[in-house]
């Protein structure tokens, strides 16, 4: 029997209408940026826009972060479950204005500024808060813009049956074009675990223009929330707030909300499982980032403080020099002990994925 390779009517049936497509949009910009044209979003979600066009190519396939093509390879190269570890801390940003807005300690925006100030990048691929509650992926090439991207919201996302529909998750690999087009060879991108893992496979087989992806900040996720209008009085109920009065929303063990009056809630994962996406709440790609050069999160560190992993000898390079420079500094209270707790955490909370059905 011909041995036929997976194309996007594989992708379309094993993970999109399986209800299991994260939304990277690594597929659909492979597509676009290669001229093909054959698929695109649609009504929400990658679909064929012009099923002739389809060079059955299988490139969007591979490169879907949840189908299992290019896994033994990333295994290779990036290991599996907490992934490749050289050193883990807690830290925080020195720069007074990033700690104003970021999302923990601002060590992302931090180490992103200092790559541009070296000129080791020329942009960062991040996520930016529009007026009106929208967030777009954006490619920042100063420390203004990145400041303006720190922290992280819930933002309304374009939805085509008119209804605002709101989400934790921003489709970033769309904006690679951005990188295509400006002829941009040095790029750091911050990212979910599916979207890192989407841009290793690219990297991987060579896709352009992964190959100007320089530095990867990886982002920890256990999951993303997303709801229409319609469910907007049932995430109310359950936050006990409006969501117009949402100054920032954090996710660690609890999803952690800060409202615009100063006040605080904390809400047991569990209780927003109607508000899960879909896609998330089926999703086993390792929740602590392995992909990266460096991964962040909240998970370990107190409030003000992000936890850090480094993965690579490029990271641990970029991050000594950063915590040297001044940029950075690492909690006081940082030791053995507590580096150990903070492991021990992650791999609670990587087992946790894994798990899922
Ligand atoms: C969707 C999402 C889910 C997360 N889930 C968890 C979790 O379950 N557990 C946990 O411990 N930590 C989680 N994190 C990570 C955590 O919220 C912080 O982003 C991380 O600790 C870095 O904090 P910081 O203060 O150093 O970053 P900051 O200095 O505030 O910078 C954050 C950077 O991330 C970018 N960003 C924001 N939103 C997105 C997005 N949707 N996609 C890509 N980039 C984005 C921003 O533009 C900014 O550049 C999640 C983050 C995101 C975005």
């Amino acid at each position: 029997m011909e041995n036929k390779i997976p194309t996007f009517s594989d992708l379309k049936r094993e993970v999109i209408d399986a209800g299991l497509c994260t939304l990277c949009g690594g597929c659909t910009s492979f597509c676009r940026e290669n001229k093909l044209h054959a698929i695109d979003i649609k009504e929400g979600l990658p679909d064929y826009i012009n099923e002739e066009s389809c060079l059955e190519c299988g490139i969007c396939y591979m490169i879907c972060p949840v189908t299992d093509e290019l896994n033994d390879k990333l295994e290779e190269l990036y290991g599996k479950g907490i992934g490749k570890i050289l050193e883990i801390y807690s830290a925080r940003s020195t720069d007074e204005n990033i700690l104003k807005v970021c999302c923990d300690g601002g060590v992302a925006t931090s180490l992103l500024n200092y790559l541009l100030d070296i000129h080791y990048i020329d942009g960062a691929l991040v996520v930016k808060r529009m007026k009106g509650g929208r967030s777009m992926p954006i490619l920042a090439t100063s420390y203004h813009e990145l400041l303006a991207c720190a922290g992280a919201s819930l933002a309304t996302v374009p939805n085509l049956d008119e209804i605002r529909h709101y989400s934790t998750y921003t489709s970033l690999l769309p904006e690679l074009k951005e990188i295509a087009y400006g002829g941009m060879e040095n790029v750091a991108l911050t990212g979910t675990p599916c979207q890192t893992k989407t841009v290793r496979k690219m990297q991987a087989v060579n896709i352009l223009p992964s190959g100007s992806i320089r530095f990867v900040i990886g982002l920890f996720c256990i999951e993303n929330f997303s709801f229409d209008a319609i469910s907007l009085n049932k995430f109310e109920e359950i936050i006990g707030g409006r969501l117009s009065d949402i100054e920032r929303v954090n996710i660690k063990e609890k999803m952690i909300i800060k409202f615009k009056d100063g006040s605080k809630k904390e809400i047991a994962l569990e209780d927003l499982e109607s508000v899960a996406r879909k896609a998330c709440i089926k999703c086993k790609i390792p929740f602590s980032n392995i992909y990266a050069d460096i991964s962040l999160g909240g998970l370990g560190s107190e409030e003000g403080y992000t936890t850090v992993v480094i993965r690579t000898p490029e990271g641990k390079r970029l991050f000594e020099e950063a915590l040297e420079e001044g940029h950075i500094e690492i909690h006081p209270e940082w030791n053995e002990e507590k580096k150990e707790e903070v492991i021990n955490k992650i791999k609670e909370w990587t087992e946790k994925k894994e798990r899922r059905k």
